[in-house]
């Protein structure tokens, strides 16, 4: 069966980037009628905070992306130093001292000297008497000790793909004060959970090639792996620098529609164009991780806001109940009320700014040169309710008074009673109307 896993550390607030990889995700196992995990990969106590576990559930909450079961490294420590055992059994683990200093400064060396800076393995030299030295002075970490052959696999986005061990340092899987890294917890959780498909950013393609030797050497079965390329700004410019002002959160707080923000991660860097959809389950239909490329993506975060007015113009009154009950729009009101503005706004956020110019009148705010026509015209203005003729008949009337017509007529008398240059329909805003303009 497809499984496949989101594996957020709970460090920071999900972003754009991130999110796209939980979509592909969600989407594959979706697609499979498989399992999707959250996996939250918290062995670092220090960095990982619960407010970020919540806030991550939230997000994917609020996006619409439903996960099968929660699992934490956390609570799976016990598994991880099981592994590391089984890998010290095998001969393939083994304790090293350098401190990052001297880490350091072998690879400077070594760059200075025009080699690839990868770890000489000196620590496989010690006697047992030099490491007991070292291990009381200063403790040690462990590392995994990569077979020097080519390490292969087709990748369900680059392709196939071949990276040469020898040119990969041995990996630290555990740290001097005992912590499990990432690359050891990740490789146990996705065996022993039965994960069939991992897609993750391009930045993890030699972490992949250490992790497939590892999955081997615990005897594990490989899941099958795809790289997404990263994104970058609409200049091509490293976003990762800005994904923190990309979090899903402050979309979410501007008025970004969820729809707006999944149909466009869904399609963004693929073949085939972004289309916007109406539900999570049309995205899963229309999702081929094939059809993505190496090349970085381009994001454009201006590229939601006409995404996010495309949704709310296509949702019925239903849909936005709440914001319409939010707003203070009467219940017997709120049909034609959404039905004349629905068209006009770009966030949530106008259906409230609408319904306050009905309620409470307009505020004033006439051109200088309107000022005095503008002034006649309301003079003119009966007081409401309005019929579905009001509009024609006080135009009609200003006109006669004013002599003015066409846009010079009708620009200023919508910009008096609703505020704004452009909107619905006079006919139909007026009848409306529960309040005259603010004198
Ligand atoms: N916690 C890792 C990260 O956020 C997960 C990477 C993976 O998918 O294996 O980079």
């Amino acid at each position: 069966m497809t499984t496949t896993r989101f594996a957020p550390s709970p460090t920071g607030y999900i972003h754009v980037g991130n999110l796209r990889t939980a979509l592909f995700n969600y989407l594959i196992a979706r697609k499979a009628g498989g399992t999707f995990i959250l996996r939250i990969d918290d062995t670092d106590p220090e960095r990982s905070k619960e407010e970020f576990v919540e806030a991550i559930k939230e997000d994917l909450d609020w996006l619409g992306l439903q996960w099968d079961r929660v699992e934490r490294q956390s609570a799976r420590l016990d598994r991880y130093a099981e592994a590391a055992d089984r890998l010290r059994a095998a001969g393939r683990f083994y304790e090293a001292f350098e401190t990052p200093t001297e880490l350091d400064l072998k690879r400077k060396k070594q760059l200075n000297m025009g080699r690839p800076p990868v770890y000489d393995r000196a620590a496989l030299a010690l006697s047992e008497a030099e490491r007991d030295a070292l291990r009381a002075e200063r403790g040690g970490h462990w590392r995994f000790k990569l077979d020097h052959e080519r390490i292969e696999w087709e990748d369900g986005i680059l392709g196939p793909q071949s990276i040469d061990a020898a040119s990969v340092s041995d990996p630290v899987l555990i740290r001097g004060d005992g912590q499990v890294l990432y690359t050891l917890a990740s490789v146990v959780d996705d065996t022993e959970m039965g994960v069939t498909d991992v897609v993750r950013g391009s930045d993890h393609v030699t972490n992949t090639a250490t992790q497939i030797q590892i999955i081997d050497a615990l005897g594990g079965q490989c899941p099958r792996f795809a790289h997404h390329s990263l994104l970058t700004g609409p200049q091509g410019e490293s976003l990762s620098k800005r994904l923190g002002t990309l979090a899903i959160r402050d979309l979410r707080a501007k008025g970004v529609e969820p729809m707006a923000i999944l149909s466009q991660l869904a399609r963004l860097g693929s073949a085939d164009p972004v289309e916007l959809r109406g539900s999570v389950d049309e995205l899963i239909e229309g999702f081929d991780i094939s059809r993505f490329g190496a090349a970085p993506t381009k994001f454009d975060v201006g590229d939601l806001d006409p995404l996010t007015a495309r949704v709310l113009h296509g949702l019925p009154a239903e849909a936005v109940a709440g914001d319409l009950e939010a707003a203070g729009v009467p219940v017997e009101a709120r049909e034609t009320f959404w039905a004349v503005i629905r068209d006009n706004i770009e966030t949530r956020a106008d259906i409230a700014a609408w319904w306050q110019v009905l309620a409470e009148g307009a505020e004033p705010g006439a051109d200088p040169e309107d000022a005095a026509f503008v002034a006649e015209a309301l003079a003119i203005l009966p007081e409401p309710p309005y019929g579905p003729e009001a509009w024609a008949e006080w135009t009609a009337a200003v006109k006669a008074q004013s002599g003015r017509k066409g846009k010079a007529l009708f620009m200023p008398l919508r910009k008096a009673l609703t505020g704004r240059a452009r909107g619905p329909e006079m006919a139909d805003f007026m009848p409306l109307m529960r309040a005259r303009p603010k004198p």
